[in-house]
């Protein structure tokens, strides 16, 4: 291919571009093929001459978009959102024109220095405390993962990277029970062992007990362990539900525990100021991970890990061979040294194109909006005599499950609403998935897509009640 033939499919694909994102409603929002129903349509070998574009192009129209579930699509309610906008699809575009490799400072100073100023951007617009640092990581996993070996290195004074473990160690970590996945996959590759990650007893709105929290550290030093780190949740994947930081974080400072906050989703509330009671005391914490990927508008990945005192992360991560040295070490960011990855995209560049086109308060104007569909959805299921909410619903998420009436046997209606879930997701109208709460399967209403509006909602929840009242049961 050519500068021309790339210019020629370019526009091409921009055309297709905004044709998909318009029309994208029309598609079915999760895809329904079955198992290996892509990989049959694919010749096993690849082939031995050059393929036109035109070609390639068709066969992703005809075999690939089938297999994709819609994310962008205003019906998707499921999971927690990756939305995106069109400024951060530009900057996607230029990102992969570049091409740049963002490893060091030296292999690309713009995308560094745009790195810590985005940062220092959505410190400011989240409320955190100036001074603490960030960067962009690919995904809250890794944050928190470079934040439990930061704690881990930090409580073994460095050890554990140059030794290795010992048998003395006998660290523990702490979470609520309905802390997301990603905590026990970090305990595992850190090496502490899932055993020593104990799950901490939440209240009826889901978030974690501060007082169990003391309680189960407290035996734990009598019994010889040494409490390392505690993970709090803002917005926990279940429910959404806020982990008391400002309790949790006087907690950690009495007992010398490094204190990681994950506000993987629900950390874009704080560009609302109505929001910033959640991380009171945050000053007294070590980390904070949330992901623009999620609900900021900014295609995945973006994850921003900010952290109090960058000496930890960068004793644990840092590594200089020969091939890498360079004479603006020490004057500059290199943020091979802030996390695993050691080749990084230029990531901030699509975050910097969305904070100025949509502007803090375009920002703010779209997730006030998201909050409120999500309160009038609740509303319309506590108004109809068999829905009912499960949660408390702080942020974009309902948690709701239906119960027709006379129906009183909890196993026939945990059965029932996973049959309705499976009905409303064939349908092609609209998306949602499930957790349990307290033993209860519960369907999770997702209202965080860039353009969810309040037809969509009111349109899903029609189509929720028609579909439940054609379930037998
Ligand atoms: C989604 C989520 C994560 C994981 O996010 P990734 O960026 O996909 O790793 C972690 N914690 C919480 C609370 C989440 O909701």
């Amino acid at each position: 291919m050519d500068a021309n033939e790339f210019r020629r499919q370019a526009y091409l694909m921009v055309d297709w571009m905004a044709d998909y994102l318009e029309t994208i409603e029309n598609l079915p929002v999760k895809s329904q093929v079955e198992p290996h129903e892509i990989y049959n349509q694919l010749p096993s070998s690849p082939p031995e001459s050059s393929e036109s574009m035109e070609t390639i192009f068709e066969d992703f129209k005809n075999i690939i978009l089938p297999g994709i579930t819609h994310w962008q699509s205003p019906n998707f309610f499921a999971y927690f959102p990756a939305n995106n906008s069109y400024p951060s699809i530009l900057g996607e575009m230029l990102t992969a024109a570049l091409g740049s490799q963002c490893m060091i400072w030296e292999t690309s100073p713009a995308a560094a220095e745009l790195e810590e100023v985005t940062m220092n951007w959505l410190k400011e617009m989240t409320g955190l405390p100036s001074h603490w640092e960030g960067v962009i990581q690919d995904s809250a996993s890794s944050a928190t993962l470079a934040a439990i070996l930061s704690a881990r290195e930090r409580a073994s004074e460095f050890n554990i990277n140059e030794q290795g473990f010992t048998s003395k160690e006998k660290f523990r970590i702490y979470c609520s029970t309905e802390t997301h996945s990603s905590i026990d996959k970090a305990v595992k590759i850190a090496g502490l062992g899932r055993t020593n990650l104990k799950k901490i007893g939440v209240d009826k709105n889901f978030a974690m007990n501060p007082e169990a929290l003391e309680q189960v550290i407290v035996q734990d030093m009598a019994n010889g362990f040494n409490p390392m780190c505690v993970i709090a949740t803002l917005g926990t994947t279940s429910s959404t539900a806020i982990d008391p930081v400002e309790k949790i974080a006087a907690i950690c400072n009495k007992y010398n525990i490094w204190l990681h906050i994950d506000g993987a989703y629900a950390g874009t509330a704080l560009i609302l100021p109505e929001f910033r009671w959640m991380i009171k005391g945050i000053e007294k914490a070590d980390s904070f991970v949330f992901n623009p990927h999620k609900w900021m508008f900014t295609n995945f990945d973006c994850s921003a890990y900010f952290v109090k005192d960058k000496e930890p992360l960068l004793r644990t991560f840092e590594i200089l061979p020969e091939y890498l040295r360079t004479t603006t070490r020490g004057k500059v960011n290199d943020y091979r040294d802030w996390g695993v990855q050691l080749g990084r995209r230029f990531r901030a560049l699509k975050l910097w194109f969305v904070i100025r086109n949509f502007g803090v308060e375009g920002l703010q104007e779209k997730i006030r909006l998201h909050i409120e569909l999500a309160n009038h959805f609740a509303k319309l299921v506590e108004n109809h005599p068999e829905f009912e909410v499960l949660a408390p619903h702080p942020f974009s998420v309902v948690c709701f499950r239906y119960i027709p009436e006379g129906l009183n046997d909890p196993e026939r209606i945990n059965a029932l609403n996973e049959m309705l879930l499976k009905s409303i997701n064939k349908t092609g109208k609209a998306y949602i998935t499930h957790t349990r709460l307290g033993g209860k399967y519960t369907l999770r209403m997702v209202i965080g897509q860039t353009n969810v509006t309040m037809q969509h909602v009111d349109a899903a929840w029609e189509m929720i009640c028609d579909t439940a009242k054609g379930i037998n049961i």
